[in-house]
């Protein structure tokens, strides 16, 4: 036997037995996201690796080690494995000009790839939603952003699993102010930063803050707070933010550590993160990015937007308990004998544009093996075709959930008796 070849490392398949709680998932997703008015886009998985770079920043875990990055051996193109949905999104947004006149509120839903270590809750193939709302300058929309959310573990019936974190990250002036007392304040603690921290404190100084190094949590706590270095404007913004979520009483821990892992951020940061997970605590994470449409040769525009990792959310789901099994079929059609296939293609088709699911039995085998198979399926009712029946135009019609005699029924009146037994 040839040698068998296995998935990369980290990168999943979905197998039919679980398939159903992804849909579940997302026609979960659909159904609000339509309630909010926000649109679908679809973007390529690959985009030139310099979006990347360029949007999610040169020092951050993601750039600096974790993209599939790629020569196109026929151009020499650098090409990138989308990371995360921001950049794609809004490359498609600016190179078809979506915000002239107009604002946009967007979501995907698609795979993303990271190369990092695979365990419980990371993999290096995954599955994000995200969103972008895009041209509104906050902080209502902020508010909006984060009620979408939390109406989705409203939905999933895990309000109570996830905790709300805010932050503001102000505007670019006062990152720097901050960035310098930062600084100044981590160069006191050089010997005792690990690598990470020292490599990370003049390139990208807020990420050193970012760290989950125990070690490091008394001097990260200390440090100086950005909100200290908030003008007016941007107080008066997360000021707003807040007193929009306590109106609609949504609780939230102000944390003025949260700096999120790309550099493209400003003012609003939010993660809802769970203790249900272990390590891989963040299941939905975000932020206002207002330069960002600008920096990859847009209009300046404003822009917040968040996303989901969706093999987390499963987890969270999975672990109270709260995924629906796979539906079953309505009909198992068991066919047997001369001419009886071609009755049950015909019938089969029938049952289906009355709006009942069938399963049609292909190929040779005994009723009682079929029967079997129909029980398995877990369908409702067994159709059963044999050459009697195609002879007489006819079809045994057998209850599998209850307790009722077999009946024979026309093959033309066979949908509205399975449909008169399901009601
Ligand atoms: P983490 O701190 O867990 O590495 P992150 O800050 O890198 O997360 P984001 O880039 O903000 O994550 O991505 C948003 C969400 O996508 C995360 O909150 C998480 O739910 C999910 N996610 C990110 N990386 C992975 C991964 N490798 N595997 C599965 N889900 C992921
Ligand atoms: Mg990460």
């Amino acid at each position: 036997m040839a040698q068998k070849i296995q998935a990369v490392r980290g990168m999943n398949d979905i197998l039919p037995g679980e398939s159903a709680q992804w849909e579940y998932l997302e026609t979960v997703l659909r159904g609000l996201l339509s309630d909010y008015g926000y649109q679908n886009i679809r973007t390529p998985i690959v985009e030139e690796t310099g979006l990347f770079v360029r949007s999610i920043g040169e020092v951050t875990d993601i750039v600096e080690k974790e993209m599939y990055t790629f020569t196109d051996s026929l151009n020499g193109d650098s090409l990138t494995l989308r990371p995360e949905g921001t950049a794609g999104t809004l490359r498609a947004v600016v190179e078809h000009n979506l915000l002239y006149n107009a604002t946009q509120r967007l979501w995907y839903l698609g795979q993303m790839y990271r190369h990092e270590r695979p365990q419980k809750g990371r993999y290096r193939q995954f599955h994000q939603m995200g969103v972008e709302a895009l041209g509104f300058a906050g902080p209502d929309i902020d508010a909006e952003l984060i009620m979408l959310s939390a109406d989705l573990w409203r939905r999933l019936g895990i309000a109570d699993s996830v905790e709300l974190q805010i932050n503001t990250l102000g505007n670019p002036a006062e990152r720097a102010a901050h960035r310098e007392a930062l600084i100044a304040y981590l160069e006191g603690f050089v010997e005792q930063l690990d690598e990470d921290g020292k490599r990370r404190l003049y390139t990208n100084p807020l990420r050193v803050l970012d760290t989950k190094n125990p070690a490091l949590q008394d001097i990260c706590n200390a440090a100086p707070r950005l909100t200290d270095y908030l003008g007016e404007e941007s107080r008066a913004h997360y000021e707003g933010w807040k007193q929009m979520l306590d109106a609609v009483g949504i609780r939230y821990v102000e944390n003025h550590r949260l700096v999120r892992g790309l550099d493209y951020y400003n003012h609003s940061v939010f993660e809802w993160v769970t203790t249900e997970l272990g390590a891989q605590g963040t299941v939905c994470a975000g932020g206002r990015y207002d330069g960002l449409i600008e920096q990859l040769g847009g209009k300046p525009a404003s822009g917040i937007g968040f996303g989901m990792g969706l093999e987390r959310i499963l987890l969270l789901l999975a672990a109270r308990d709260l995924l629906p099994a796979a539906p079953a079929v309505d009909v198992y059609l068991l066919q047997q004998g001369e001419g009886a296939a071609v009755a049950a293609l015909k019938v089969s088709r029938q049952l289906r544009d009355a709006g009942l699911s069938v399963i049609q039995h292909c190929g040779e085998a005994s009723f009682k093996s079929q029967m079997k198979k129909a029980d398995a399926s877990g369908a409702g009712f067994a159709v059963i075709i044999g050459e009697q029946e195609v002879r007489d135009g006819t079809a045994q019609l057998k209850s599998l959930r209850r307790e009722t005699e077999q009946q024979t029924v026309a093959q033309d009146g066979l949908a509205s008796a399975i449909l008169a037994l399901k009601a």
